[in-house]
């Protein structure tokens, strides 16, 4: 181990109970906050810190103003408001004065504050009915802790664990790894000269127990670098590696077939379509195989790309797999594409011309066995060009002849299953190229934490002829939002209308759906044809209805979020999304390109009020743009990243200090530390105990696949 220090690992493999002062007791309420070694404790991070030199008096805090006191409490009385609400009321006081501190709806703030307790209050103060006071402050206990600045940690209430409980632990933690042999440093001297940051033992000392806020400051800096450094190795060791040691087929790119497709379209590919399909040839024309992400934005026109890179294994004799979230939106894929490709051929010496139509096939569960069979068999033996189905493509056991590249949409709905895409291997040992697509634009440094191990391509560019789609937020109840549907209906139009989204249980969004429906055929849209679509419509009735709304048979339909992805009805031209607060960012813009599909200019009615601050943001934001990266950053901004990295964070989650918003600078430069450490030809085994973090952190499973080599 480097230094001869201790390594996280082997404070991993120490138990809290062999620090002094953890009996039974202290170790099961520890647990219950999942501390249970010593590496946990040292990564339970404070919540937040008191900057003691800023403790103001009671009797120096001004009416109106903000402040920290440090009190002591005098009396506590609990009772329950007229409207039923709880309410605490404790009488606190320090030298100079005293204060009434008012509880709303925090019953636990009688037992927490009993009398004689000294704690730490931030607040504004009041005066009411001629007392001074402050409704529900922050409180910290803070003991009898001495020290300018004090850590707060997050307490447990179930657990009985104080805030200076995990203080004093946590020092002899800390007091305990320097007596014996300090922490080992596994991040080489370079690096963190380079960066000027602190060693391990300043940045856990610092983080716990810092003399200055500049301390706290530096030491973050160097655990949020070590967590985003330990994802930034895993993903570009798992890029080298999958790029080493797995063989691939280098494509034919120059055959006629792709130009020929090209021709065939009623329209110039864009200059981002142009750019995306050469990045794509390059990969495909080398022998390593192809990891890439394409993302654009709804409507940027991914499909043609996919098709594109689809044809460039056909043409060359292989096959191609494209794969769809969900077996509706196959068979959508399965006509769009099949429509692209009509009249197209392929070379086949057994036939009398020596050419044959170019054959596109659908595989879902819905399949035949019948069918299903003859498929399979077909596959097999080349007879097939290009596959379309959901994941069940690759997951059971479908055989080709030749799998020469496979296109998963919708990434963002999958997961694992590109995993399973990317070791799916021919019978001679080759591996597919493998092309993933996004809808849902991330912002570049987010993509960099969870896509690192994929090169990435940008469709930043909507083809021409768009009218760009106006947004507005009107209120509930507002009859205008009617009389616009009725309008646009008018001059041939059609709508969409999105129903209030209820996460809660799929039964409920339904019979919400069907409510509205009701009460539009009934009232405000009486005299239009209208259609409903939601998820428990049974398949053969969600193709009719969708029929009838591309003929142009029905007026406006009415609709959940089944109508997100893969709708394409250019005659649609404005969109009424109810209740628009309940949906998150992403999801507005995608139901949004729904419409301003056409030439002529649609609208979006946002309806509805905003219940806090934040869905009044995400609310303006949509108003303001229709850029889908604008939206990303927003969304980043707004929610943090725990629902990107959800998706394909495995292990144990080591985002806990690093924010991939506020932190962009050090993604960027954890990952060219990663480029830098593993890079080249040994990737993470020549730094063995790096390796070993990263599997210590991120799994082992995780990292025995990117071990292995
Ligand atoms: P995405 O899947 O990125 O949302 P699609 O591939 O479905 O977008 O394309 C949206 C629409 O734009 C389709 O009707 C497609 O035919 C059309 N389209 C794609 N590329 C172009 C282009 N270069 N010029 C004009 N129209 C295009
Ligand atoms: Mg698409």
């Amino acid at each position: 181990m480097a230094g001869g220090g201790i390594s996280l690992r082997e404070l991993d493999g120490r138990p809290v109970s062999d620090l002094a002062g953890v009996g039974d007791r202290k170790a099961e309420a520890l647990s219950r906050v999942d501390v249970r070694s010593v590496l946990d404790l040292l990564t339970y991070y404070p919540r937040r810190y008191l900057d003691r030199t800023r403790e103001a008096t009671i009797g120096a805090l001004a009416v109106g103003e903000e402040g920290m006191v440090l009190v002591r409490v005098e009396r506590v009385s609990a009772r329950r408001t007229r409207g039923g609400r709880s309410l605490v009321e404790v009488r606190v006081a320090d030298d100079t004065g005293t204060l009434r501190l008012t509880f709303f709806n925090q019953p636990w703030r009688e037992r927490q504050l009993s009398e004689g307790t000294e704690a730490v209050v931030f607040g504004r103060l009041d005066r009411f009915r001629g007392d001074v006071q402050m409704t529900n402050p922050v409180v910290d206990l803070v003991g009898d802790r001495t020290g300018r600045i004090v850590a707060v940690y997050p307490q447990s209430e179930a657990g009985g664990l104080q805030s200076w409980d995990m203080d004093t632990l946590i020092a002899e933690a800390l007091r305990r790894v320097m007596m014996v042999r300090g922490f080992a440093d596994p991040v080489p001297t370079a690096v963190r000269d380079r960066y000027r940051l602190v060693g391990r033992a300043a940045a856990y000392g610092g983080i716990h127990r810092p003399g200055s806020m500049q301390e706290v400051a530096e030491a973050r800096r160097r655990l949020v670098f070590d967590e985003l450094l330990r994802i930034q190795l895993e993903l570009v060791q798992r890029k080298v590696d999958l790029e080493r040691t797995a063989r691939g087929i280098a494509h034919t790119v120059d055959g006629d077939l792709v130009s020929a497709f090209h021709e065939r379209l009623g329209f110039e590919l864009t200059v981002a379509q142009r750019r995306t399909i050469s990045a794509i040839s390059a990969d495909l024309a080398e022998a390593r195989p192809m990891h890439r992400l394409l993302q654009g934005d709804v409507g940027s026109g991914k499909t043609v790309v996919a098709v594109s890179a689809l044809l460039a294994a056909v043409q060359g004799g292989h096959q191609g797999a494209f794969m769809a979230p969900t077996g509706v939106l196959a068979e959508q894929h399965h006509i769009g594409v099949a429509g692209l490709l009509a009249g197209l051929t392929v070379a086949d010496p057994s036939t009398l011309l020596g050419s044959r139509p170019l054959r596109v096939d659908l595989l879902t569960g819905r399949t035949p066995a019948a069918e299903r069979r003859r498929i399979a068999a077909d596959l097999v033996a080349g007879g097939v060009d290009i596959l379309i189905g959901t994941h069940a493509l690759i997951q059971e056991g479908v055989e080709f002849g030749s799998l020469g590249v496979v296109v998963i949409d919708e990434q963002h709905k999958f997961g694992v299953e590109q995993r399973a895409a990317l070791r799916a291997e021919n019978s001679d040992g080759t591996v597919p190229d493998v092309l993933v697509m996004t809808a849902t634009p991330i912002p570049r440094t987010a993509a960099m934490t969870v896509y690192g191990d994929l090169d990435v391509s940008v469709l930043d560019e909507l083809p021409p002829g768009r009218t760009p789609i106006t947004t507005e937020w009107v209120a509930d109840d507002d009859d205008a939002v009617w009389a616009a549907v009725r309008a646009e209906v008018a001059e041939g139009r059609q709508a969409y209308v999105v129903c209030p989204l209820i996460d809660e249980s799929e039964a409920l969004e339904v019979r919400s759906a069907e409510e509205v429906y009701a009460e539009l055929s009934q009232g405000g849209l009486a005299d239009l044809r209208l259609g409903l679509l939601h998820g428990r419509v049974g398949h053969a009735e969600k193709e009719e209805t969708m029929g009838l709304f591309r003929s142009g048979a029905i007026d406006v339909m009415v609709a959940t979020t089944v109508i997100e992805v893969g709708v394409d009805v250019p005659n649609a031209t404005i969109m009424v999304v109810l209740d628009a607060a309940r949906f998150g960012i992403a999801q507005l813009h995608q139901l949004r390109g729904r419409v301003g599909r056409g030439e002529v200019a649609s609208r979006c009615l946002l309806v509805g009020d905003a219940p806090t601050a934040e869905a009044e943001e995400r609310l303006k934001a949509l108003v303001r743009t229709t850029d889908g990266f604008e939206l990303a950053e927003v969304d980043l901004d707004l929610r943090g990243e725990g629902t990107i990295m959800g998706e394909r964070q495995k292990g144990r989650n080591d985002l806990r200090l690093a924010s991939l918003r506020r932190d962009r600078e050090w993604v960027e430069a954890a990952r060219e530390v990663a480029i830098e450490l593993v890079g080249d030809g040994d990737g993470l085994a020549g730094h063995a105990d790096l390796a070993d973090e990263v599997a210590l952190f991120l799994g082992e499973a995780e990292s025995a696949f990117l071990l292995k080599s």
